[in-house]
């Protein structure tokens, strides 16, 4: 089965949406592998966006991903990559399709919701980072 790295982000944990979050994935067949609520410090938020390390969004990204607690989960499930991102809908909310979760609740493209890995390897390696106890199961 494959498996998908999930953010609640902080913006969706302070409005009291996790909830609603978690059971349109659960609602979609994705079944719940790792969950744990925490906040993030600057070096792990900096490892788990790198890839964007050079964009001019960054330093506001990295200050709103430690804004607050978050819940981080892994969920598994057939195609569990493009599910979830189906489930999220697209990176603006303005141009996420009604019925998904940033196309429902959010505005802004900075502040919209959740984070889910993108490719297998991204995967691979978000899981790493958050999840460190399940490399290799
Ligand atoms: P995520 O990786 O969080 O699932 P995504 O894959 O839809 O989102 P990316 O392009 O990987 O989008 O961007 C990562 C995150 O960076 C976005 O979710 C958003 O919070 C932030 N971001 C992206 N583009 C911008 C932008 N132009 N201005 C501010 N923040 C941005």
């Amino acid at each position: 089965m494959e498996r998908t790295l999930i953010l609640v982000k902080p913006d969706a944990f302070a409005r009291g949406l996790t909830g609603e979050i978690i059971a349109r994935f659960e609602r979609k067949g994705l079944k719940i592998v790792a969950i744990k609520s925490m906040q993030l410090d600057r070096e792990t938020a900096e490892r788990h966006y790198a890839e964007h390390r050079e964009k001019p969004f960054f330093g506001e990204l990295v200050d709103f991903i430690t804004s607050g607690p978050l819940v981080a989960l892994v969920l598994s499930g057939e195609r569990a990559i493009e599910a979830a991102r189906q489930v999220i809908g697209a990176t603006d909310p303005l141009a996420a399709a009604p019925g998904s979760i940033r196309g429902d609740f959010a505005l802004s493209v900075q502040n919209n919701l959740v984070h889910g890995s993108d490719s297998p390897e991204s995967a691979e390696r978000e899981v790493a980072i958050f999840f460190p106890e399940l490399v290799g199961s």
